[in-house]
């Protein structure tokens, strides 16, 4: 996720941390880097030129220069200024009370993800207490509805549909049944095409009228990078956007729609899509995006996914664990556990500081994860407690006791003792434990 951007600005960026003189020629040659990442990125060149323009006015002035902390607070200033790109700050959907039925209308190109989307959507209103129907509008794409289908199955989401091809006649019939059945929001899916044309449009116009959206949501595929941002452009035109769903974030290493989207369009990213599976979506924070594409990782989020699958207990214990660098193999074991109930192990890697862009996305697999969870589990407890004693005539007793090789085994230790390492820097850093402190 965004690896190749992060790569970039953490090394633009580690080379200010701590350095307590630098000057107007240090600034604009960092900010000329950042100009070449961001367009490396696939940022819309408008966007980039206004960045770089307010970048160096904020940071040359003489108060930067002549602090205490200059290279933190050109940090801060990129910082804040890459939050402003992507959107400010989060919004969330808005939506009505319980009584009466929020209509959410998704809308884009074919594949882009808008079936995956709604079922996304409506797992995760159900889990935040509302009470969602489906409605299956697609009636172009061969399978959308019977794809809708399954998947409201296999989240407990009723899903209408019909044999027809009005689409506007569906998407009626599914406001009417919800009203009766005291449903709260109704998502409706409808067709795209590979292209925009206008028998798509006329058909979302005729949807968005028959049914009143409270949100009408583009899905875009953040892949095609500033294509993206041209779909998004084109739909608000037609029909008017409330809002976005950036799928594929996951695959996307450049992070060009996600930068460019709220400032050409002026709509927000809404959420993000971060994997194949139902659970895979993630509310889009601005700020939370700016810290891990500039490496400083995105804790709030890790901590709020444990969250999601662990008590709030063992969540707070984890982040106190985190925090104080006391973390064990059996922590770790512990995790692997509850992370296959978060979904993608890849989005959830990315939200470590430090470790986000140096893990390649062929590196992680689930076989690879349980190959290590078989090795931990081989290792006494007062091993897992404190791998430091774990030499190598044990190494080799592990190895044996869990189908693996001694040299995996080592990798594994090395791995943690470096993932202990990047803990130990959260630890120094203050500013991010009072950042966690009180998220707890
Ligand atoms: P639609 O034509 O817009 O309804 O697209 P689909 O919902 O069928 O999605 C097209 C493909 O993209 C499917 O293979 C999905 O599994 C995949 N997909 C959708 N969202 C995401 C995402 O956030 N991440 C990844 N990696 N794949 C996704």
């Amino acid at each position: 996720m965004l690896d190749r951007i992060t790569d970039k600005l953490t090394d633009i960026t580690r080379q200010f941390t701590g350095k307590n003189r630098i000057t107007e020629k240090n600034i604009e040659d960092a900010v000329n880097e950042i100009k070449v990442a961001l367009l490396d990125a696939d940022v819309n060149l408008r966007v980039v030129r206004r960045f770089v323009n307010r970048t160096i006015k904020d940071a040359t002035g003489e108060d930067v220069l002549r602090s205490v902390d200059p290279g933190q607070m050109f940090i801060k200033i990129v910082y804040d200024k890459m939050v402003d790109l992507l959107g400010d700050s989060r919004q969330d959907l808005e939506l009505k009370g319980p009584d009466t039925v929020s209509v959410i209308l998704l809308l884009g190109l074919q594949g882009a993800g808008k079936t995956t989307a709604a079922a996304k959507l409506a797992a995760r209103l159900k889990k935040e207490g509302r009470n969602p129907m489906l409605a299956a509008c697609d009636l172009v794409r061969p399978a959308a509805v019977e794809q809708l289908s399954v998947l409201g199955e296999q989240i407990g989401v009723e899903v209408y549909r019909e044999e027809t091809k009005n689409a506007v006649k569906v998407a009626k019939n599914a406001l009417k049944l919800a009203k009766k059945k005291q449903y709260d929001t109704l998502i409706i899916d409808t067709a795209g095409r590979l292209q925009i044309d206008q028998d798509m449009m006329k058909e979302i116009v005729d949807v968005r009228e028959a049914v009143n959206p409270d949100e009408a949501l583009l899905v875009a595929d953040a892949m095609t990078g500033q294509n993206a941002v041209e779909i998004a452009k084109a739909f608000d035109e037609e029909v008017t956007i409330s809002g976005v769903i950036l799928t594929k974030f996951d695959s996307d290493a450049r992070g060009g729609a996600a930068l460019s989207l709220k400032s050409i369009t002026g709509k927000p990213i809404k959420f993000i899509g971060v994997g194949e599976k139902v659970e895979d979506l993630e509310p889009f924070y601005p700020d939370r995006i700016a810290s891990r594409i500039l490496g400083m990782g995105d804790v709030v989020s890790l901590v709020e996914k444990a969250q999601g699958v662990a008590t709030q207990e063992e969540a707070e214990e984890l982040q106190k664990k985190i925090i104080s660098a006391t973390f064990t193999l059996e922590d770790y074991l512990k995790q692997f556990q509850q992370m296959r109930k978060m979904g993608s192990v890849q989005s959830l890697v990315a939200m470590i500081p430090g470790m986000a862009g140096k893990i390649g996305d062929g590196d992680i697999d689930e076989k690879a994860i349980k190959r290590e969870e078989a090795i931990i589990l081989s290792m006494t407890l007062q091993e897992r407690r404190n791998h430091r004693i774990i030499g190598p005539p044990r190494r080799k007793r592990i190895a044996a006791g869990s189908g693996t090789t001694v040299s995996e085994v080592s990798r594994l230790i090395k791995k943690f003792d470096k993932m202990r390492l990047t803990m130990k820097k959260i630890a120094k850093n203050k500013k991010l434990q009072n950042q966690l402190m009180t998220q707890m």
